[in-house]
């Protein structure tokens, strides 16, 4: 196993980071603490380079128009791109692009002119309407809203919660219960506009998270037409745990990028801090926090790029992505406490990035999958999948 980067990935790596240091972090000296948006034409103008670079919309496959990019090049990247204070939920604020939901790569064609295209070219938003009030740790059990078809149409009627983006979105995808009989086999995916008659944003949900809000949204007789149904009917479930799993890679990859970029904060800082006389990289219990931090990014980086690896070779990934994901939010909550602790009373101003990276990272353990499902996940791949 070669654990050396190739010549190209240490070339394409090398360019993404010159980028955040030349291009992101000065423009973040003068953004508020929690912005999560460039000014329109600073981010016009760094959309234009990293188009140039051969970079833009890195997470879109390559028969969708994105780079011919593999998972462990693109992991490596996602690494690098998270590398400053909105790096966790606006990896370098947008400018390389986002895939949209990946769950559309499964659409029809007249389904992907019309929602997937679109917003690959940056012209529509979409959602991810999974988590019910009922729970969200067990979806395929939970799921209550309800669809039932009348002629060429679907009927729904039911809520989500924690839906990010809802309010700023043009479109999404609703998983709801078409067969209450089948369990997970019951449930199909949706894709409702969220201009339709009966599609409700109810409130925003304020969290941690900074600038991005979550949602709760109500469907009251929410007509959608049968050809808006994504995959087959009683199959959505499917959809969203394939994707999902995919996710949790470059969802991993971000908290290491953060770990790695606090870490380096807190080397930097220890090496010139003096108290007592000494400076602070001269205490033991200083240098085995900084040694500790190092072990947990070297950890979660493994992890993270064997879960890639096995992807980019077609093999199953499912319980590698778990222990990815699992791994590298708890080590990067680690990493940016002990960050913190080092800069002392200055770690927990809005001057530092650590504050917002705590408040960030914190989430990170629930969204996705909480580490307690994680753990789920990899103990049935061990014990067989008849572990309930
Ligand atoms: C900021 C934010 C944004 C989000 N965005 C979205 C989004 O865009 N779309 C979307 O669909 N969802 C979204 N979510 C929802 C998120 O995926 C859920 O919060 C998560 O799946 C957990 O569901 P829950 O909150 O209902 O917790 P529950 O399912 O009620 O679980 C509560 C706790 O119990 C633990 N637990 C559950 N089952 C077990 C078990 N068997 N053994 C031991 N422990 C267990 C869980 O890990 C959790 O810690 C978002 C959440 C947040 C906080």
């Amino acid at each position: 196993m070669d654990l050396q980067l190739s010549e190209e990935q240490e070339l394409i790596v090398g360019m993404v980071r010159r980028f955040v240091r030349d291009e992101i972090l000065p423009l973040e000296l003068d953004l508020d603490p929690d912005a999560d948006q460039l000014a329109p034409a600073d981010s016009q103008r760094l959309i234009a380079k990293t188009k140039e670079m051969g970079l833009y919309g890195l997470g879109i496959p390559p028969e969708f128009g994105g780079p011919d990019v593999d998972l462990v090049t693109r992991t490596l990247l996602a690494i690098e791109m998270a590398q400053h204070r909105a790096g966790l939920y606006a990896p370098c604020y947008g400018v390389f692009g986002g895939a949209g939901l990946a769950q559309l790569f499964e659409a029809d064609d007249a389904q992907k002119e019309k929602y997937l295209y679109p917003t690959l070219r940056g012209e529509m938003r979409g959602f991810f309407g999974l988590t019910e009030s009922s729970g969200g740790s067990d979806p395929a059990r939970a799921i209550q809203t309800k669809a039932v078809r009348d002629g060429d149409d679907w009927i729904i009627n039911g809520s989500k919660i924690f839906i990010s983006g809802a309010d700023r979105a043009d479109y999404g995808l609703v998983f709801a219960r078409t067969d209450p009989e089948k369990g997970r086999n019951g449930i199909t995916c949706f894709i409702v506009e969220t201009s339709w008659p009966g599609f409700h944003v109810r409130r925003v949900v304020h969290t941690l998270r900074s600038a991005h809000y979550a949602t709760e949204l109500q469907f009251e007789d929410l007509r959608v037409p049968h050809a808006n149904v994504l995959g087959e009917v009683n199959k959505g479930f499917a959809i969203a745990n394939d994707r999902l799993s995919r996710q949790r890679i470059p969802y991993a990859a971000g908290c290491i990028g953060v770990a790695v970029k606090a870490n380096e904060l807190a080397l930097e800082y220890a090496g010139q801090r003096e108290t007592f006389g000494a400076l602070l990289s001269s205490r033991q219990s200083i240098q085995w926090m900084l040694v500790d931090n190092e072990i947990d990014i070297k950890t979660a980086t493994w992890l993270t790029l064997e879960a890639a690896a096995k992807a980019d070779r077609g093999e199953p990934f499912r319980k590698e992505a778990a222990m990815a994901k699992l791994v590298a939010s708890e080590a990067g909550g680690r990493v940016v406490d002990r960050s913190m602790q080092i800069f002392g009373g200055y770690g927990v101003t809005k001057d530092f990035p650590f504050e917002r990276w705590y408040r960030e990272m914190r989430i990170r353990r629930i969204g996705e999958g909480p580490s307690e499902v994680q753990r789920h996940v990899i103990a049935r791949d061990l014990l067989g999948a008849s572990l309930r």
